[in-house]
């Protein structure tokens, strides 16, 4: 199991994506941030885009 955190994103919500595979927990919380963090995403570039998905993979913790 996957998880990812939005305090792990530097958000102070409790929201945390799991799932089985990466793209999985990339999914959950892209879908999270367009609905509760849009200014995240807003006027980002495609490149700053892969940047910040490079983050969350970075970020993302393996749990049993
Ligand atoms: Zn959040």
């Amino acid at each position: 199991m996957k998880t990812l955190s939005c305090k792990d994103l530097g958000m102070d919500d409790g929201f945390v994506a799991k799932g089985v595979s990466e793209d999985e927990v990339m999914d959950k919380m892209m879908m999270h941030v367009k609905e509760m963090h849009p200014d995240m995403m807003k006027g980002k570039s495609e490149e700053e885009m892969m940047e910040m998905k490079k983050m969350m993979k970075e970020k993302m913790k393996d749990e049993m």
